[in-house]
């Protein structure tokens, strides 16, 4: 099959939205990362997803929806929480957990009785949605156990031949999958960080908002997963990744006598820190937590094609979105955290 990569305009729009409409499959933009979406109400369509990504078929899909009244085709039940935190954040990067209707297949929440449902801030997710008048289901563009994608040359790269079509948005803006919460229950439950922060939540809400189990740390023996997300292993460069928490002093002097030991090592870190590596190789984090956010996946993609064996990331404070780049490196690493002595930038 060959894959097109084409510019959003009213014709690519229209071919997006037949390929929807006859089961197929396409790469699209939203704010978050790249989706590779079916036509949610199509349980064939919705298997071709997890045969185009290699995703393990207990990995539910997340719903997209472009007005609020697609809304009672894809769920059965709006919860009061759930309600507050729709009207709050969105069009946005926020994902909801709610009860299904009869209407989604449960190949696409691999046979849950809840769905994953989120609406979309970004203009052309929004366009392609409404000219196919169907609710899309959409995991993020690449091969499973790949970082997200951020590019459309990411999708590109993953999946050219598996799939006809990759509408090219540019760079994502938030560079992180959506926050996804479980809102059914009497405390909101934090599934995964994202773009919408805990804190924003909790503002909204005038309550705490729980962090689930197995988010931030490895689901223990036995452990039930919250989200079947959670069982699996994400976003993996194939570069060893350790993360590396502490003051910035005592980290680079750690960072600089460990790397010693590696092949090909490299720094993930703040532009304003890259003096303090000399003589190591850099793939820049940006300026600010929300930029380390944005840059994330594409700088371990870029490590994977450099070649680099091991990545020395550097750790932030888990406050607003710092939560979300944390909760990514950490999974990357495979938990491996380097906790130095409290430092300033220690959590
Ligand atoms: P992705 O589509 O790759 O961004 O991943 C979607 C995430 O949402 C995964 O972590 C899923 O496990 C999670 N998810 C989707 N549907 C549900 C659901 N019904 N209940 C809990 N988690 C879900
Ligand atoms: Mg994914």
């Amino acid at each position: 099959m060959q894959t097109q990569v084409l510019q959003p305009n009213a014709e690519s729009i229209a071919l997006a939205a037949e390929i929807f409409r006859a089961g197929g499959l396409v790469g699209f933009p939203t704010e978050t990362v790249y989706g590779l979406g079916a036509d949610a109400t199509n349980a064939d369509a919705a298997r071709a997803i997890f045969a185009a990504k290699g995703r393990p078929g207990d990995n539910p899909l997340i719903v997209h929806i472009s007005q609020m009244e697609q809304l009672s085709l894809v769920v059965s039940d709006i919860p009061e929480r759930a309600r507050a935190l729709m009207e709050a954040f969105w069009p946005g990067p926020l994902t909801l957990i709610l009860p299904k209707s009869a209407r989604i297949p449960s190949a696409v929440t691999a046979g849950l009785d809840t769905v994953a449902v989120r609406f979309p801030a970004h203009a052309v997710a929004q366009e392609i949605i409404t000219r196919t008048g169907l609710p899309i289901a959409a995991p993020s563009a690449n091969l499973s156990g790949r970082p997200s994608t951020t590019t459309a040359a990411h999708v590109f790269s993953d999946l050219n031949g598996r799939i006809p079509l990759i509408i090219d948005g540019g760079p994502c803006q938030v560079g992180l999958e959506s926050t996804v919460v479980d809102a059914t229950g009497e405390r909101v439950v934090l599934l995964r960080p994202g773009g919408v922060t805990r804190e924003m939540m909790e503002a909204v809400l005038g309550e705490r908002v729980e962090i689930g189990k197995g988010v931030m740390e490895p689901l223990g023996e036995g452990d039930k997963a919250l989200s079947p997300g959670l069982k699996h292993k994400h976003y993996a460069p194939k570069a060893q990744v350790a993360v590396v928490l502490g003051g910035q002093e005592e980290r680079a002097r750690y960072i600089l006598k460990a790397a010693q030991a590696d092949d090909r090592p490299c720094v993930l870190c703040l532009e304003a820190h890259k003096d303090a590596y000399p003589g190591l190789d850099i793939l820049s984090a940006g300026d600010t937590p929300k930029d380390y956010a944005h840059n994330l996946f594409a700088a371990l993609r870029q490590a994977d094609e450099a070649g680099y064996t091991k990545i020395y990331a550097e750790g932030l404070s888990t406050a607003g979105v710092g939560l979300a780049v944390m909760n990514r490196i950490e999974r990357a690493a495979g938990f491996d955290l380097i906790k130095l002595t409290q430092g300033e930038d220690e959590r």
